[in-house]
């Protein structure tokens, strides 16, 4: 079997593997055979730079000796043990969880992202019913936004794959409007709470009442949904009408996470505290899986009754084993002694400024946006109107940048043509001239679109 011809490779894929996302990736048609550093080689041997960390999670970059090591040594010293008993790694990463997030949280760990969020809200409803607030069930995320594919973060989700085929998802999700500095200009308003964006918050909260809201549930920016920025001051606004209504926020730091947005969670970016926050991706850097959601201990100690403990019936058998824990431990060792959290930030505001420099006059190019190393190009077939990029124009250029050896990612939603988003987000390792050779291919490939056109 090893020994199979690249095509073989491909034609075993296609006959076996159900991929998750191949329809929607013109990237897909490859078999990766190994990694290292910001660079994967296929089956034929060709390289590429992966402008996409993975799915936005390989946030120190690929083969890691030491992080490999470090999974193995705690496989042998611990294989496993459930999180109804405990072990050593668990203590010592919810602890640096917390000290990361800034303030006193304690950790609930699973899996994945969604289950993060599935957590998330079960918690809530929880915290809430413990509390005597029993009709406080109703969640309020955004449109745009995703959070998962499990039922309960695929109702929290606002794109139009949770309307095609899974109705009915779970019920008490309202979505809202998100803020998008490209299309719905607030710059103008400082006020945070006076944002249409933030008023659309409250409005639903006063008008749902606001006795039936468990939580908001947000990005500090969305990500998937096409690296959509928000007002700098709107997640206070946010946070404002959550204390007026009594309802929970819920920052999704699934991908902003670890470094993305250049602090360690995109929230910091905007001086507010969250409630729960939730994380997967970069927690690991995709070394193994493992996510979590903090709670604040005013939320966590509502658990405890006064005879008995209610505790949270939410079992999850490999949610924070000890290998996993391990890894991520010795990821954030590594983005703390590389200083990769300030270096996303240096080298994505260089990045962001030399793009938009060099793209600028192109068409084709709306808008360049994002923070540290999570930026968006929006295209569009007109820049007054900014009517979205047919999609076979958007994927083209996908395609000319893979010719090249640079892999970069499609994000938007498919609805109404806003998947017209093409993002860049490389590992936080990259060296300065990995950043050039991003800026050249992308320039390259939006020239070749033009001149084709
Ligand atoms: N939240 C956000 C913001 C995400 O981007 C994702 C995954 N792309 C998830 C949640 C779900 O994570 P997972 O795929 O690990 O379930």
């Amino acid at each position: 079997m090893t020994n199979l011809t690249s095509q073989n490779w491909q034609v075993k894929d296609e006959q076996y593997v159900w991929h998750s996302m191949k329809p929607y990736n013109p990237n897909a048609t490859m078999i990766v055979q190994k990694s290292k550093g910001a660079w994967i080689t296929d089956t034929t041997g060709k390289r590429y730079l992966d402008a996409m960390s993975g799915l936005w999670c390989v946030n120190v970059g690929y083969g890691r000796e030491e992080i490999a090591k470090v999974a193995y040594e705690q496989l042998l010293e611990n294989t496993y043990t459930p999180l109804s008993v405990g072990h050593i790694p668990a203590v010592q990463l919810s602890e640096k969880i917390s000290e990361l997030l800034g303030d006193d949280y304690v950790v609930f760990f699973s899996n994945s992202g969604s289950e993060a969020n599935e957590a998330a809200f079960k918690i809530a409803r929880q915290y809430h019913q413990q509390q005597g607030n029993v009709n406080r069930t109703k969640f309020i995320s955004r449109y745009r936004a995703y959070h998962g594919s499990s039922m309960g973060a695929l109702a929290a989700t606002g794109q139009a794959q949770r309307k095609y085929k899974y109705e009915p998802l779970a019920p008490g999700f309202i979505h809202v409007t998100p803020p998008d500095t490209y299309r719905a200009n607030e710059d103008h308003i400082e006020d945070p709470v006076a944002l249409p964006s933030v008023q659309a918050i409250d409005h639903v909260m006063t008008w749902e009442m606001s006795d039936t809201i468990a939580a908001v549930i947000m990005e500090p920016i969305i990500t998937g949904g096409g690296v959509i920025m928000p007002h700098e001051n709107y997640l206070q606004g946010v946070k404002a009408v959550c204390e007026k209504h009594g309802a929970l926020l819920i920052v999704d730091e699934v991908i902003c996470g670890f470094g993305r947005t250049g602090k360690a969670f995109g929230f910091q970016n905007y001086g507010i505290q969250p409630d729960i926050v939730t994380m997967a991706k970069g927690l690991t850097s995709a070394y193994m899986p493992l996510s979590a959601t903090a709670v604040r201990r005013e939320i966590y100690e509502a658990f405890a009754g006064s005879e008995e403990y209610d505790f949270f019936r939410h079992v999850n058998t490999f949610g924070g084993s000890p290998a996993a824990c391990a890894v991520a431990l010795k990821n954030i060792e590594i983005m703390e002694r590389e200083n990769l959290f300030a270096r996303s930030e240096e080298l994505g505001t260089v990045l962001l400024s030399e793009l938009q420099e060099h793209l600028k006059n192109h068409p084709n190019v709306g808008d360049i946006r994002g923070k540290g190393l999570l930026i968006g190009v929006e295209l569009v077939s007109d820049k007054n109107t900014k009517a979205p990029l047919d999609i076979a124009e958007v994927n083209k250029v996908i395609g000319l940048c893979k010719d090249q050896g640079l892999l970069i990612g499609k994000n938007g939603v498919t609805v109404a043509g806003f998947n017209n988003i093409l993002t860049l987000s490389p590992p936080l390792i990259i060296t300065l001239d990995e950043k050039d050779f991003i800026v050249e291919k992308f320039t390259n490939a939006l020239k070749a679109l033009q001149q084709q056109s």
